[in-house]
């Protein structure tokens, strides 16, 4: 039986896309049934029931399943910041980033608008994230730079793209598929405050093969980090890894504690003072909630 991957849903039809073709399908009532609802992002097996229509009969197991947008299978959200205009909120990207890491997902950091400041300043910023450990590209789609890189960054996944409106998402994705002609704004739309949609996002193809999801993820509601665990939140800075195991206590919060290796590298410069002053704030947030909590 042939398999393909679920594009897009309205009103009870998905797009199947399965070897270059796509496939207008109905689910078998048998899924509905077993309360089994396909999801944008499923792989999914069908029958072919006429050309170009089928009907699904399976959904093959999930990676991972996001809220908003309610897509399947995502692999990885690309968190993008403008280098200016609007200026860089360190501490939103790295909110991000936990949030992102938290929900499994792998993260890349693009730095669009590149064409705004000096070389000098996007390497800059590139560099904190780069040494932290994610993979980072600068961009400008507005110049074209950085869009060969951004694709590689995409292919064989499928992909949201987080961050602040403003910051180029519709921008960087027409530069990347002029076909997709992407209104200004348009891939942050749908979660404007007042508007009523019950429209279902989609995956957008980005060549050779990625997939991004057409309504940004992790917007405000997803960014509220309290219900981390405070002994979790180190795992969500990669680059603490590296040195924690030196830390003089196990379970060390790389907080107040003497001996800390974490407080050492940033001492040194090995690891960046806006990320620890992000992760101290965070952890602090996180404790705070829970003290809260306890005496509910
Ligand atoms: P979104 O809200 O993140 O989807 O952002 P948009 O794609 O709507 O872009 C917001 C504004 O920034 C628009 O006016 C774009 O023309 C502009 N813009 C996007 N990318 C670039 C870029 O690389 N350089 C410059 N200078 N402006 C850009
Ligand atoms: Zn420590």
């Amino acid at each position: 039986m042939p398999e393909g991957r679920v594009t897009r849903a309205y009103s009870g039809h998905y797009y199947v896309e399965s070897g270059g073709e796509t496939f207008d399908c109905v689910a078998r009532g048998r899924l509905r049934k077993e309360r089994k609802e396909v999801l944008v992002g499923d792989m999914v097996s069908f029958s072919v029931t006429g050309p170009g229509s089928g009907a699904i009969e399976d959904i093959l197991p999930r990676k991972s399943r996001l809220v908003r947008p309610p897509v399947a299978n995502v692999d990885q959200a690309v968190v993008v910041m403008a280098c200016d205009d609007p200026e860089p909120d360190l501490e939103l990207l790295d909110r991000m980033l936990v949030a992102v890491g938290a929900a499994g997902l792998g993260a890349v950091v693009c730095f669009n608008k590149m064409d705004l400041v000096s070389d000098y300043a996007s390497r800059k910023l590139a560099r904190i994230y780069k040494r932290a450990g994610y993979t980072v590209v600068r961009a400008s789609a507005r110049a074209r730079w950085g869009l060969r890189a951004l694709r590689r960054a995409l292919a064989g996944k499928i992909s949201v793209f987080s961050g602040p409106s403003g910051v180029g998402k519709s921008a960087l994705l027409n530069a990347l598929e002029p076909g997709l002609r992407l209104r200004c704004g348009e891939i942050s739309a749908k979660t404007g405050r007042g508007r009523h949609t019950t429209r279902h996002s989609m995956l957008l193809s980005v060549q050779p093969d990625g997939f991004v999801a057409d309504t940004p993820g992790f917007s405000k509601l997803d960014l509220d980090l309290t219900g981390l665990r405070r002994e979790n939140l180190g795992d969500l800075f990669p680059e603490f890894a590296a040195v924690r195991d030196r830390c003089r206590f196990t379970g060390c919060l790389h907080h107040k504690e003497p001996g800390c290796a974490v407080k050492a590298a940033v001492e040194a410069g090995e690891v960046s003072e806006s990320r620890y002053t992000h992760y101290v704030k965070f952890l602090e947030e996180i404790i705070e909630a829970e003290r809260k909590g306890k005496f509910w």
